[in-house]
């Protein structure tokens, strides 16, 4: 193991949470390696130090209040509106634009449902009668196989 795989062992090693055979390559390495020995103290000295430290409990409520906060937040299109916005359009226009958008996509949608019904209607129209007796006969004609069947049945001589 290089210096840099013992280094990254150094903050389990002071907790005293390596294992045993990991603790050894360690003991070993700063034995015989002068910069990690320094650097091993350096980081048990910080690391005794934090120990001596106060824990920092959140106060009450903080939890909830940073909850709220992050509620408060724009959502990610109002915050590409307002870099919109911000870049080079006064807010009216923006919203215009917008508005535009919504109505010129509502008025395709439309468009294309109006142009199928017109489809429909003027297939309906150009049906003759006997495709009208077919569309009107539907259902039988679902059921085709089993009149079929129905009609096997009806030539069985009891
Ligand atoms: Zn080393």
């Amino acid at each position: 193991m290089n210096c840099k795989d013992i280094k990254q062992m150094f903050f389990v090693y002071i907790d005293g949470e390596l294992e045993a055979e990991k603790e050894r390559i360690v003991v070993d390495h700063i034995a015989s390696c002068e910069k990690c020995r320094v650097q091993l103290y350096e980081y048990k000295r910080s690391w005794e130090m934090l120990g001596t430290l106060e824990p920092i409990e959140p106060t009450p409520g903080y939890i909830s209040r940073f909850w709220t906060a992050l509620s408060y937040r724009l959502p990610w299109y109002e915050k590409i509106l307002e870099g919109i916005r911000n870049l080079f359009l006064p807010r009216r226009v923006v919203y215009r634009v917008a508005l535009a958008l919504i109505v010129l996509i509502a008025v395709y949608v439309s468009v294309d449902k109006y142009t199928n019904v017109l489809r429909t209607r003027t297939l309906l129209v150009n049906m003759s009668e006997e495709e009208w007796e077919v569309v009107e006969n539907y259902d039988l004609i679902a059921n085709l196989d089993l009149l079929e069947s129905l009609k096997g049945i009806e030539n069985i001589k009891l």
